[in-house]
């Protein structure tokens, strides 16, 4: 394909995405007519329909891929100081507690915080802040809630780092870890303003009461797969994914309507662009939404083994898309080095200023992880981290990520930028990528030496 052909569909692509965007339908029926979509409930299962549809509408080959999940859901909680309900919200995979006793204030939860009361600590609830200790190494917070287990504590309350009595929803569990759905006690988040009282009762040696009640059940759900089909009888193709579910009680807007958005748009265009064209792509493209990543990353850890597990031929490269409202597109964070010079090349090629980057740590954060962990290149986008982020985008796992949390215009930029990069992509000969050498034994002790840093998200 000469060059001039190349801008002309650049051109077309980035008509396309702008002009002809259902950004809105998609938000609208995504977010505000489904709701929440907590993987395996009824809503995530509407919201998978829907997908499957739109995938057939733009002309894709569409297949269901169902499984099994061991899921959780918290029925009711109650934080009180003698009548006063305090502000609460379970952790994943909180187990069910009934108690009233005493609290003890362990600040940041640091190694000298919990020794400094560590004869007091049997049978009591610890309060602990949810940040880093500002003047010490940070440790991960699976790491402090173990650290207190270990001293008898009998359930922990975290305080959330967010004012206004915003509260997240939070996993205990650092997901490089071989079993991260372990959860030893019971671990709850309250607000920053309710935490002050909480303080003053653990002063005054007040009882706190602690209750939840929760239930842990197995149930079916289903990655849902659009593919357009390349030339390539080997099946060498690429993933575009990002997760369809959210955290229970949040419409999830930025998190991961956005995301999923990103998914089916860009298939939208690039389907449409192949056909108006009459070109054929030589890789494959598998349009990938994902479900269960708010509950341990289960639908991509499901994908990556069982469809990677044998012989297969692996994706060349995954692009996940999580959290596209943060910030402009910056470019592409990789986990492997290997592909960095020859993406950086071809990403040169759309004049947008994009760089290709290379974690220094596997990102075990959103869906990429799951494909990391099994060898395969994977990305995420630079949006994620320190600079152009916006100082109004700290919406995820919570109920206001609603669907003015997306930036329409800057979702757009991403979808055509996306859909130039993928198109470069999948009509690029096979040998003209670098090959991938990663030797899986090396890569499971790199994700054991890891295990337990902290990784700088924000
Ligand atoms: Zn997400």
């Amino acid at each position: 394909m000469d060059l001039l052909n190349i801008k002309e569909l650049d051109r077309w692509i980035v008509g396309d995405s702008w002009i002809n965007s259902e950004i809105h339908d998609h938000l609208n029926k995504l977010c505000d007519e489904i709701g929440p979509r907590w993987a395996t409930s009824k809503e995530e299962r509407y919201a998978g329909n829907y997908l499957h549809e739109k995938f057939q509408e733009y002309g894709l080959d569409v297949e269901r891929d169902n499984f099994e999940i061991e899921s959780w859901i918290p029925r009711n909680f109650t934080l009180k100081i003698n009548e006063s309900s305090l502000d609460i919200k379970p952790f994943n995979r909180c187990p069910s507690i009934n108690i009233k006793s005493k609290i003890i204030d362990v600040g940041f939860g640091t190694e000298r915080e919990i020794n400094f009361h560590s004869k007091n600590l049997t049978g009591k609830i610890a309060l602990m802040d949810h940040g880093f200790e500002p003047f010490s190494k940070p440790i991960h917070y699976s790491l402090r809630i173990k650290m207190l287990v270990s001293k008898g504590i009998k359930a922990i309350i975290i305080i959330d780092k967010k004012i206004g009595r915003r509260m997240e929803y939070h996993s205990v569990s650092d997901f490089r870890d071989s079993n991260p759905q372990k959860h030893s006690v019971p671990v709850v988040t309250t607000s920053r303003e309710h935490s002050v009282l909480l303080k003053k009762a653990a002063n005054n040696e007040s009882l706190v009461s602690l209750s939840v009640e929760s239930e842990i059940y197995n149930a079916s759900t289903s990655n849902i797969i659009g593919k357009i089909k390349g030339k390539n009888n080997q099946g060498e193709h690429l993933i575009l994914c990002g997760h369809h579910d959210t955290v229970y009680g949040s419409p999830g807007g930025n998190d991961n309507a956005s995301g999923t958005i990103g998914v089916i748009e860009t298939a939208r265009v690039l389907s449409k662009m192949f056909n108006f064209f009459d070109i054929k792509p030589n890789l494959s493209i598998y349009f990938l939404t994902l479900s269960a990543e708010e509950q341990g990353l289960q639908g991509s850890h499901h994908f990556a083994k069982t469809k990677y597990n044998k012989n297969q031929i692996k994706p060349r490269l995954v692009i996940n898309l999580d959290e596209l409202s943060t910030g402009p597109l910056k470019g592409l964070v990789l986990g492997f080095p290997h592909l960095r010079d020859f993406l950086q090349n071809k990403i040169d090629e759309l004049n947008e200023n994009l760089k290709v980057h290379v974690m220094s740590q596997l990102d075990p954060t959103s869906d990429h992880y799951p494909f990391l962990a099994q060898g395969i290149d994977a990305s995420h986008l630079w949006r994620w981290r320190f600079d152009k982020r916006h100082a109004s985008s700290e919406f995820h796992h919570e109920s206001a990520d609603t669907s003015d949390k997306v930036n329409i215009p800057e979702l757009k930029n991403y979808i055509a930028n996306l859909s130039r990069i993928l198109f470069r992509l999948s009509i690029t000969e096979t040998e003209s990528w670098p090959s991938n050498n990663i030797s899986i034994e090396k890569l499971r002790e790199r994700i054991k030496q890891e295990k337990d840093s902290v990784i700088r998200v924000f």
